[in-house]
């Protein structure tokens, strides 16, 4: 590893826990500062861990604190449509630019993975403190890295079943089985522009799954996988007039055709 530090922000809404007592009781730090301590612990000095909340002036979310930022991870359930656009679009032109993004269980509807992804991002749920097994269908990718057994498990979960119409994902790192019957694509992963994009289901609230040592490992794991890596950027246009060799065409280019209109 380099010597620098990964910069992280640990994106919430920060609702449930301050209006809930049985979500307060089990996050009284939040959602958020479950995450960031976990993440701090597992990666140390490789990381500096930092939050944003939803109430905060952009959310938190500012250009200065996204351009010091190398990934994110995103919560959200109970106002996904408070998101104020311009922040969801600042947040998917810092993904295409090359920041990591982590979704997290019920962010997979949230404006900025729906964004991002192109699809409704929806799925059968059930709150019914089911088990879950989520079992490692890519055992050489490096979020799974240092999982010990050919799965893990979560006492009590909410399910999450298929269909989940997300596109076909670049990897399937784990597919869940639950108590009641149902499946799901449980870690996967994407890429847009050149950003790195992971989600991973488990939860929700009123579950301890941010203290689970596996969830905290596998979080950790996608922090360092989903860093900017790479070559250049270069997501916008660029009228290159000047060729980088002779055209013997002597074709002349009619400006009109290229005047936007709107
Ligand atoms: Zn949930």
């Amino acid at each position: 590893m380099s010597g620098t530090p990964l910069r992280i922000t640990v994106w919430n809404e920060f609702i449930h826990e301050r209006e809930n007592e049985t979500v307060r009781a089990i996050y009284p730090d939040g959602i958020h500062g479950a995450i960031a301590a976990g993440l701090q612990t597992q990666l140390g000095s490789a990381a500096v861990v930092r939050s944003a909340t939803m109430d905060q002036p952009e959310h938190g979310l500012t250009d200065e604190v996204l351009a010091a930022t190398d990934v994110l991870t995103w919560w959200g359930h109970a106002a996904h449509k408070l998101v104020d656009d311009r922040i969801v679009e600042r947040v998917q032109l810092r993904v295409l630019e090359g920041m990591g993004l982590l979704v997290l269980h019920s962010a997979h509807a949230s404006k900025i993975f729906k964004r991002l992804l192109g699809t409704t991002c929806m799925l059968r749920w059930r709150e019914a403190g089911e088990k879950e097994r989520l079992w490692i269908t890519d055992p050489s990718h490096p979020i799974v890295d240092g999982i010990a057994g050919e799965y893990i498990e979560l006492p009590q979960t909410e399910m999450y079943g298929e269909f989940f119409d997300i596109p076909q994902p670049e990897s399937l790192l784990m597919i869940s089985w639950f108590e009641g019957g149902e499946v799901f694509r449980s870690a996967c992963t994407f890429r847009r522009g050149k950003g790195k994009i992971f989600y991973f289901r488990p939860g929700h609230e009123t579950f301890p799954i941010y203290y689970d040592a596996n969830v905290q490992r596998i979080l950790a794991n996608a922090a360092r996988w989903a860093a900017p890596s790479g070559a250049a950027y270069h997501g916008k246009a660029r009228n290159v007039t000047e060729p980088l060799e002779p055209i013997a065409s002597g074709h002349v280019a009619d400006a009109s055709l290229h005047v936007k209109k709107g």
